[in-house]
């Protein structure tokens, strides 16, 4: 392609609307532009990134057992009510774009298509002899994420690969999976990624079969959590840990202590002069069923520690046949409005109790009338503790479970693992913590979907059961931008030779020498038709406004037409170590395929 005849602009400024280096330098090279909120066009360079990355997966996903189709993007309401989603991916906090058609039909834009695939394999799958069978799409998905942010990153409408497996059991199951990990280590070595595979929360379904790919770099939403014996890594969200150990109490007996103005643990600790670790916090959460059930959640967690969130949204999940709904709409820690609608009277902000009375709660149909109380194993053990007293201004100390306090039933764990905890696997080895973007996600379902939607098939034994099913996703325009954000300098992009829109430029420094265009037109033509994809920089500009282009969009190798045409050669550059030397003209060919080759295999 010549530079001459494309859409070619570059900034020479940061665009004011990125914060991440990939995002800037994406909209600085002319890879993508903004048209909306999470909204990009992929412009011709970026496009032939896509579809390498896209070709890489491809590759990959047919090495396996999995199959590419195409499905549809409009999604029937029925399908997502059927599996009991519709409510939690519309409302609150759900993430998928509804519509109503012109006959007032609800629709969805496809998210995710778990409903969509498990309604075919429930009308097309009899036997187990058709098993197992593994589907999957390149396809464009929909999400009206709440932060879209960093462009391509989290982005509201973005290309995604996802497939689904069909099993007759679990054993099957994991074999597909395990093919599936390997298929996405492969994909991330092949594009030039640094990578890890971490375990990666499975949401309520639990289960130890789920795991995240996570290509790392600083400007990573997640935390991964790691040991350096190589033998743990985890998303924060799921890492478990090793608590420090608790401090010896300094109280001997129980008894109600004037405590004002500590309505923080920080200033509690200060005026008792007391270890965090001798202290249990209460912390109050409001949920939210699908049914509107709203229930009031005391968690009961030692004060050094603090509450991870996904963990208790699961443990919160598991419950919600107590309380009459299906799935948890939504989690938060109720605000002075939230608490207006069911407090009874004034809560002791900062002085809360394990008991905190239920008559706190006013009576309501739709509020839960008991407080749901979930203790963190880290507050079990405590001894002659120091606790809140329900009264403003007062805290207890010397507690003990089962002397003062009732030790309530539902103990869990909910504790957030954290860098410099001790590993289970072996105390000996802290966690560290990196930041990494997660690209893929691995996941072992079971039968949740296919149990919903009542997709089953008929065993060897005749008997008809619930398909096991897996999916896996890999985020085909995040993986393209995640690998920007690893591999550039101060001049721009430095892409992986098997993922570049491009291989090799030609700058031709002066288009009106006729010695240098002719060289340069020569050149493109056999590299071209060597399978070697050029670019030719045959506008009509400055040497050093090309050069500086060629380093801005990150071609891998540059060959320029200058000097040293005079003794048959031209200059070849390399993109990612500016290292340059000279060619001779009929050696350029085999030379780049030989780099070439090295590079993608
Ligand atoms: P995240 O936690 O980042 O929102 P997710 O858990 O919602 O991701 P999945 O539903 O597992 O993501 O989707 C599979 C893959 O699709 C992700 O691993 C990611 O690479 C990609 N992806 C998800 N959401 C977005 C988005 N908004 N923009 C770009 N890529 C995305
Ligand atoms: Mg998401």
């Amino acid at each position: 392609m010549r530079l001459s005849q494309m859409l070619f602009v570059t900034l020479r400024e940061d665009p004011a609307e990125a914060e991440i280096p990939s995002h800037k330098l994406l909209l600085r090279a002319g890879y993508i532009r903004r048209i909306g909120s999470g909204i990009y066009a992929y412009l011709p360079l970026m496009w032939r990134v896509l579809q390498k990355v896209s070709q890489i997966v491809r590759e990959e996903m047919n090495a396996t057992l999995a199959q590419e189709c195409l499905l549809p993007q409009l999604q029937p309401a029925e399908l997502w009510r059927e599996s009991g989603r519709w409510d939690t991916y519309t409302q609150a906090e759900g993430i998928m774009f509804a519509l109503k058609d012109r006959q007032e039909r609800e629709l969805g834009l496809g998210p995710t298509h778990e409903e969509v695939i498990t309604t075919i394999a429930k009308e097309m799958i009899r036997s187990y002899r058709q098993l197992p069978l593994h589907l999957y799409q390149i396809q464009t998905k929909f999400r009206d994420e709440i932060r879209p942010r960093f462009g391509l990153m989290r982005g509201r409408e973005f290309i995604m690969k996802d497939g689904y497996s069909f099993h007759a059991d679990e054993e099957s199951l994991k074999k597909t999976y395990q093919d599936m990990h390997q298929a996405y280590s492969n994909m991330l070595r092949r594009s030039g990624l640094s990578f890890r595979a971490v375990q990666a929360d499975s949401g309520a379904i639990g289960g130890s079969g789920s795991q995240e790919f996570m290509v790392l770099a600083e400007a990573g939403e997640d935390e991964v959590l790691y040991t350096e014996d190589g033998q743990y890594a985890a998303n924060v969200e799921k890492a478990v840990s090793l608590p420090a150990d608790a401090e010896n109490s300094i109280f001997t007996s129980y008894e109600k202590r004037e405590t004002p103005g500590t309505d923080t643990i920080e200033k509690l600790c200060k005026f008792l002069k007391s270890s965090p670790t001798q202290v249990v916090k209460n912390v109050l959460y409001q949920a939210v069923y699908d049914n509107g059930m709203t229930v009031l959640v005391l968690v009961i967690i030692r004060a050094d520690q603090e509450v991870n969130e996904v963990k208790l949204q699961n443990e919160l999940t598991k419950l919600s046949g107590n309380y009459g709904g299906k799935t948890l709409l939504f989690l938060t820690v109720p605000d002075a409005e939230a608490q207006q609608k069911w407090a009874a009277k004034s809560l002791p902000l900062g002085y809360i109790a394990p008991d905190i009375g239920d008559d706190y709660i006013a009576s309501h149909k739709q509020v839960n009338s008991k407080f749901l109380r979930l203790v963190d194993h880290t507050a079990v053990d405590l001894k002659n503790f120091v606790t809140g007293s329900n009264e403003s201004s007062y805290h207890v100390v010397g507690a003990n479970w089962g002397e003062q306090l009732k030790l309530p039933e539902n103990v869990v764990d909910v504790r957030k693992a954290r860098p410099g905890d001790r590993a289970i696997h072996n105390p000996a080895q802290t966690l560290q913590s990196a930041r990494g973007i997660e690209v893929g996600h691995i996941f072992q379902l079971g039968t949740k979907y296919s149990k919903a939607m009542g997709a089953t098939y008929t065993n060897e034994q005749g008997e008809e059961v619930p398909l096991v099913m897996g999916c896996y996703g890999v985020g085909v325009s995040r993986l393209a931008q995640s690998a920007v954000e690893q591999s550039y300098d101060k001049d721009g992009i430095i892409w992986p030779v098997a993922i570049a829109p491009y291989h090799v430029i030609i700058s031709i420094p002066n288009v009106s020498d006729a010695a240098q265009l002719q060289a340069a037109e020569q050149l493109y033509d056999q590299l071209n038709e060597a399978g070697i994809e050029t670019l030719l920089d045959d506008r009509n500009e400055r040497a050093g406004v090309k050069f500086k282009d060629a380093d801005l969009i990150g071609i891998p190798y540059r060959i320029v037409t200058g000097k040293s045409l005079k003794a048959g050669k031209v200059e070849v550059v390399e993109r990612a170590t500016h290292k340059a030397q000279d060619i001779a003209l009929e050696e350029v060919v085999p030379t780049l395929k030989q780099w070439i080759d090295a590079a993608v295999s």
